[in-house]
């Protein structure tokens, strides 16, 4: 994620979501633990350095590139993320703006429950991000 929107939104999206795949079977608690041990955002609070992400001029897209970048956990973020807000994120999860989780919520669910592995049991509280 660079910042710039998908060209090929669908594609974007499915190929966003198979990328997922091999966390299916990971509990939520595993993923929430990886989450708020090793997220950058989380490390960046925990030694209170946190930048004052509001009175930027950042489009949310590119907070989230910003932020995210180099983050080791960003795909179980984003899993943990999609298991427990779904449609109703909001915020900056796994390099994502919530208007990209938002999109990706459908494809994501449909495709897990074509697969099997867990989905989560709706709107929750999760790791890291920013809100
Ligand atoms: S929002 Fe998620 S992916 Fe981004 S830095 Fe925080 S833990 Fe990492």
């Amino acid at each position: 994620m660079d910042g710039s929107y998908p060209t090929d939104p669908d594609e974007y999206f499915t190929q966003v979501a198979a990328g997922l795949d091999g966390l299916a079977d990971v509990p939520d608690a595993v993923l929430f633990e990886v989450v708020t041990r090793d997220g950058a955002c989380m490390l960046l609070h925990r030694l209170d350095l946190e930048p004052e992400w509001t009175g930027d001029d950042l489009t949310d897209r590119e907070l989230a590139a910003r932020i995210c970048a180099g983050c080791p956990v960003r795909r179980e973020c984003l899993e943990l993320e999609l298991r427990t807000s779904g449609e109703e994120t909001l915020g900056v999860w796994g390099a994502l703006p919530a208007e990209d989780v938002r999109a990706l919520y459908p494809v994501w669910r449909s495709r897990r429950r074509r697969r099997g592995g867990h989905i989560g049991d709706g709107p929750g509280v999760a790791g890291g991000g920013q809100r």
